[in-house]
């Protein structure tokens, strides 16, 4: 069927990935992923992976069957390009009343512009071989399991946080194109962590219960934009100042460190608009705000419940009680969700104007469980006064 040799198509890839600014390429063949296959269906099992509805096994099954997923399938194409955005360092405190938010979504949202990148060198691919490729594109969107074939592809290796750490260390987007063009495979980085454990203490939550095993109910990331329920109280306080995904098992590692450099991409760089968010603004948004302020942003990913959810935590962690008034108005949102936070949070602050919102909500509040919250924090109160 082909006249275009795999080494061709190889040297195709090369040049076209380099003119689009793909930082890392590698490939991976088509075999099944047993090891990620059984590592993934034991964690979602076990409970690890918290609750994501759309997190089945039949998706995981698909996902180890490269086949499935493109019928004719040959060559997986791996890319990796990076998202930070200017150097490390964010060590300044975010500023009163503000929430830091993971790099990642300083930016624009990385589905769209990656995979924009990838379909256009697909096209690229077709242009320069000259025959029609058959393909499809993953961003983060769908059964394939990026990381496993990231490892396979040389990409890079695992780290004990379960990031993929490359040459270019962890900040990365992952994004993959299953096709039927034949390409020579790349080989594993055969590399590791070796004796490091530094991103293991580091999580302020326990959330890394083992080398290469998140426990994602306890992973600040995982609670500030996919869970939908209430933030377990034991760790709201640990969350700090995160409003929005958390970055420290990335910040400790020594590979980032070394090897993390900015991104070469506008829409990861600039504009930098969520870097950190004003939670008293954050708390003022109704749900057509929130979907104007982050349209084609990663936040959005949180709803406009998470996300205020999220900011009262935050708020009560602060401790600055300049905070009071936006929570007292939280105290009478229409979500029970947001409610129950504030009360928490107005309990953390303490102080006659906090009470005093409490006790009107606890006379008012038509909810159960936000009532509870509210007399925990009448409680805890009096605790602390006592
Ligand atoms: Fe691996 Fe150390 Fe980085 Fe954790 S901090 S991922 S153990 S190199």
């Amino acid at each position: 069927m082909d006249d275009v040799t795999p080494r061709q198509a190889r040297e195709a890839l090369e040049v076209c990935a380099d003119e689009l600014g793909l930082g890392l390429v590698g490939v991976a063949s088509v075999e099944r992923f047993r090891r990620g296959e059984r590592v993934a269906q034991e964690r979602r099992r076990s409970g690890l992976m918290g609750q994501l509805p759309w997190y089945t096994e039949e998706r995981i099954r698909r996902g180890a069957r490269p086949r499935e997923l493109l019928p004719g399938a040959r060559s997986i194409i791996s890319v990796a390009i990076s998202y930070l955005p200017q150097s490390m360092s964010q060590d300044e405190a975010p500023g009163p009343l503000r929430g830091r938010v993971a790099r990642y979504a300083w930016g624009r949202d990385y589905h769209n512009v990656l995979k924009k990148r990838l379909r256009r060198l697909g096209a690229m691919l077709e242009e320069r071989l000259g025959r029609p490729i058959r393909r499809r594109v993953y961003v983060d969107d769908g059964p394939m399991l990026d990381r496993e074939v990231a490892l396979r592809a040389g990409i890079g290796f695992f780290g004990k946080n379960t990031n993929i750490l490359t040459g270019i260390g962890s900040w990365v987007f992952l994004g993959q194109i299953i096709t039927d063009l034949e390409l020579p495979p790349d080989q594993p980085s055969g590399k590791s962590c070796g004796a490091c454990t530094a991103c293991m203490p580091a999580c302020p939550t326990g959330a890394i219960v083992a080398p290469y095993v998140i426990d994602s109910n306890r992973c600040i990331a995982y609670l500030t934009i996919e869970h939908r329920g209430p933030i377990p109280l034991e760790l709201r306080a640990p969350m700090g100042d995160r409003v929005f995904g958390c970055d420290i098992c990335q910040e400790v590692c020594p590979v980032n460190v070394t090897r993390g450099h900015p991104s070469g991409e506008p829409a990861f760089r600039a504009p930098q608009a969520f870097s950190v968010l004003d939670l008293t603004e954050v708390l003022a948004l109704d749900e057509e705000a929130f979907r104007v302020q982050f349209l084609g942003s990663p936040i959005r990913r949180a709803t406009r419940v998470g996300l205020q959810r999220n900011a009262c935590v935050v708020l009560g962690n602060l401790g600055d009680r300049a905070a009071i008034p936006a929570l007292a108005r939280a105290l009478r949102d229409g979500d029970t969700l947001v409610r129950g936070h504030a009360a928490w949070a107005l309990g953390r602050l303490g102080g006659a104007e906090a009470t005093q919102a409490l006790e009107v909500g606890r006379g008012t509040e038509p909810d159960p469980w936000v009532r509870e919250e509210i007399v925990a924090a009448i409680e805890a109160m009096a605790g602390k006064a006592s």
